[in-house]
C-alpha cells in the first residue's frame, strides 16, 4: 500500500469523523477535508513543477501544514525531507544541498529563530530574482521556496506562500499520479536524531512507514474511537509514522497540543480534549508527571500510548501507569533506519516487563544479537541488535559508504548493545559506541545511571568514557540535581562507595543544571564527551 492509497481508505471509511486537532491554533478537520486539503496542495506542487521522485524538504515545527505537505507530496510521489526546526544555517544549507531539495516549505519562525531572514542568507539573490523563481549559488538544486504564511506581507515577499501556491490549482491529474506510484517507492528521507553525531539520511520507502505503521498502532489496540495526543516531533519517525500514518491507518483523531513541548499545554489538550492515547520520549513523561504534581488536571480518558527514543527509568514507567492512568502504555524500541519500530511491547504483557525490556519483535521482522565476530549469542546474553525485513531503509541517502557500514549480510547493524531472552523479550543495555572500556574492563553506562538515579536528589545522570592514558577510558557522570536539591560530588561518590563495583565508580562528576540535548530530546554524550576532554587537557 502507498501512503496516498492510506489516506483514500481513511476519508472513505472514517470520512466525517475527525482527523487533525492543533489546540494552540483551533484548527479542526475532518479525514474528508484531510484528503481534500491534501489534494488542493498537492496540485500546488504539481504546478510548480515537482514529479515524482523530487526533493521537497519541510523545515516546520509542527503545524497544520506540516501535515498537510505530508500527503501532499507523498500524493504526487516526491520525496519530502523533513528538516529539524531546531537547524540552524549550516545545518540547513546541508540537509537541502546533500539531499537536493528542489523545493523548500518552511514555517516564518520557530521560537527565537527567523527562518526567511536565514533563507535570505543562504540566497541573498533571492530579492532580485522573480517570486519562486531561485537560482541561489549557495543552493544549487533549490527551485522555489514556500512560506506557510496565510498572507503574503513584507515580511513575507518575495516567497510565496502555500496558499498562493495551492489556489485554483488542478487536481484532475492526482489520481492517475498516485495510481503509478509503487510500495518501493523512495518516500521520505529522514535523518537520525544526532545522538552519537552528524545526523543522517535515511532513505524510506512507503512500504517501510506504511506497514510499520500499521503495526505499531495494532499493539496498542487504537481503534477510529481514539484520540491520540502526539507532543513529539513530526519530523522525526515518532510523529511522522507512529503519530500521524499509525493514527490515520485506524481513521483515529490526532491531537497536537503546540508547536514545541509544553508539559502544562500537552495536560492541558489531554484533559480538554479527552485524549484516550499518548506518546512521548521519557523525558517528555518527567516534565509531564512534573507538572501534574504541580497542577492535578483530569486526565483519565488516557489509556494507552508509547513510550520511546530513550532508555526509560523504571519509576517514571510506574507512575505512568497509575498517576497518568496508561495501565497500558507500551515501550517500542526502534530507530530511523527501520522505520522506526521493531520491538514493542503489549498492551497485555506483565506491567513489570513493560517497564523493565521493550517488549518482543514486530511480526515480519527478524532480529538476533550477535557478539565481536558476528555469531549469534546465547539467549540472555549481551550482543549488538541486527534487525532484517520489510521494515529496513533503501540506505542513506547519497552515502554509499554509510550504509554498507551499517549493514552485515544483509541485515542492520543497529550499534545498539540488547539481551533478548528466551521467551523474546529484549532489553537494550547501552549502545556499543557508549561502553566504556577501562583497564579491559567493559562498564555499560546504562547500569551506573540506573544505580545512581535512585539517590532522591539525582534527577538525572548520564555516564560516558573520557580518554585516560593509564586506563584506556574512565568512567565521568554527569549529574542534574531533583530541583531545590544542595547535592555535591563527594554526595555522589559516598552514594556509590560499597554500593557498586570500584572500577564502576565515576573518577569525574560534574553538576550540571542541563544537558546538551537532540531536538527529540535525548542526551548527547559525544557532546558532554567533548566538554569533558577540553576541560581535562
Ligand atoms: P544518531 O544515529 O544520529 O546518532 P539516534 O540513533 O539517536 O541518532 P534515532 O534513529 O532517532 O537516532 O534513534 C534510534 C536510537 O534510539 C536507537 O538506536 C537506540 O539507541 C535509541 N532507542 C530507541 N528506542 C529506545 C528504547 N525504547 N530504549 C532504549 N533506547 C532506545
Ligand atoms: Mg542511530
Amino acid at each position: 500500500i502507498t501512503i496516498p492509497a492510506l489516506l483514500r481508505q481513511a476519508a472513505e471509511r472514517h470520512g466525517s469523523r475527525e482527523a487533525l486537532v492543533f489546540t494552540d491554533t483551533g484548527i479542526r478537520m475532518t479525514y474528508a477535508e484531510l484528503a481534500r486539503q491534501t489534494d488542493r496542495l498537492a496540485a500546488g506542487l504539481l504546478e510548480l513543477g515537482v514529479g515524482k521522485g523530487d526533493r521537497v524538504g519541510i523545515w516546520s515545527p509542527n503545524r497544520c501544514e506540516w501535515v498537510l505537505t505530508q500527503f501532499a507530496t507523498a500524493r504526487i510521489g516526491a520525496i519530502l525531507v523533513t528538516i529539524n526546526p531546531a537547524y540552524r544555517l549550516a545545518e540547513l544549507e546541508y540537509a537541502l544541498n546533500k539531499t537536493g531539495c528542489k523545493v523548500l516549505i518552511a514555517a516564518e519562525s520557530f521560537k527565537s529563530s527567523r527562518y526567511l531572514e536565514m533563507i535570505r542568507e543562504l540566497a541573498p539573490e533571492l530579492a532580485a530574482a522573480a517570486p519562486g523563481r531561485l537560482a541561489a549559488a549557495r543552493l544549487p538544486a533549490l527551485r522555489h521556496a514556500v512560506v506557510m504564511a496565510a498572507e503574503p506581507g513584507p515580511g513575507v515577499l518575495p516567497f510565496e506562500t502555500l496558499q498562493e501556491m495551492s489556489a485554483g490549482a488542478d487536481t484532475a491529474a492526482l489520481d492517475a499520479i498516485s495510481a503509478g506510484l509503487a510500495p518501493d517507492d523512495a518516500i521520505n528521507i529522514q535523518f537520525t536524531s544526532g545522538t552519537t553525531g552528524l545526523p543522517k539520511g535515511a532513505t524510506l520507502t512507503h512500504f517501510n512507514i506504511v506497514n510499520n505503521a500499521r503495526f505499531v498502532t495494532s499493539r496498542i489496540k487504537l481503534t477510529g474511537a481514539d484520540r491520540l495526543l502526539i507532543p513529539v516531533p513530526l519530523y522525526h519517525c515518532f510523529g511522522m509514522v507512529m503519530g500521524v500514518l499509525g493514527a490515520v491507518s485506524k481513521g483515529a483523531a490526532m491531537v497536537f497540543p503546540g508547536e514545541a513541548f509544553e508539559p502544562a499545554a500537552v495536560l492541558d489538550a489531554a484533559a480538554a480534549e479527552r485524549a484516550t492515547a499518548l506518546y512521548g520520549v521519557p523525558t517528555m513523561f518527567v516534565a509531564m508527571l512534573q507538572e501534574l504534581d504541580r497542577a492535578p488536571r483530569n486526565i483519565s480518558s488516557l489509556r494507552t500510548g508509547i513510550m520511546a527514543g530513550a532508555p526509560c527509568p523504571i519509576e517514571i514507567m510506574r507512575r505512568m501507569n497509575t498517576d497518568m492512568h496508561m495501565q497500558e502504555v507500551t515501550i517500542c524500541y526502534g530507530m530511523t533506519e527501520t522505520a522506526p519500530v521493531s520491538f514493542q511491547s503489549f498492551t497485555t504483557d506483565p506491567a513489570e516487563k513493560r517497564c523493565t525490556t521493550v517488549g518482543r519483535v514486530h511480526p515480519h521482522l527478524e532480529v538476533k544479537a550477535v557478539d565481536g565476530e558476528g555469531r549469534t549469542v546465547p539467549a540472555g546474553e549481551r550482543g549488538e541488535l541486527l534487525v532484517r525485513g520489510y521494515s529496513v531503509m533503501q540506505g542513506y541517502w547519497d552515502d554509499p559508504a554509510a550504509t554498507e557500514a551499517a549493514s552485515s549480510d544483509g541485515w542492520m547493524r543497529t550499534g545498539d548493545l540488547a539481551t533478548i531472552d528466551s521467551d523474546g523479550f529484549c532489553s537494550i543495555t547501552g549502545r556499543l559506541k557508549d561502553m566504556i572500556i577501562r583497564g579491559g574492563e567493559n562498564i555499560y553506562p546504562r547500569e551506573i545511571e540506573e544505580f545512581l538515579i535512585r539517590h532522591p536528589q539525582i534527577a538525572d545522570a548520564q555516564v560516558f568514557g573520557v580518554p585516560d592514558e593509564k586506563f584506556g577510558e574512565q568512567v565521568c557522570a554527569w549529574i542534574v540535581p531533583a530541583p531545590g536539591a544542595g547535592l555535591d560530588e563527594e554526595a555522589v561518590l559516598s552514594h556509590c562507595r560499597g554500593q557498586i563495583a570500584h572500577f564502576k565508580i565515576p573518577q569525574y562528576v560534574r553538576i550540571v543544571p542541563e544537558l546538551p540535548m537532540t531536538a527529540t530530546g535525548k542526551p548527547q554524550k559525544f557532546k558532554m564527551r567533548e566538554i569533558m576532554v577540553q576541560q581535562l587537557a
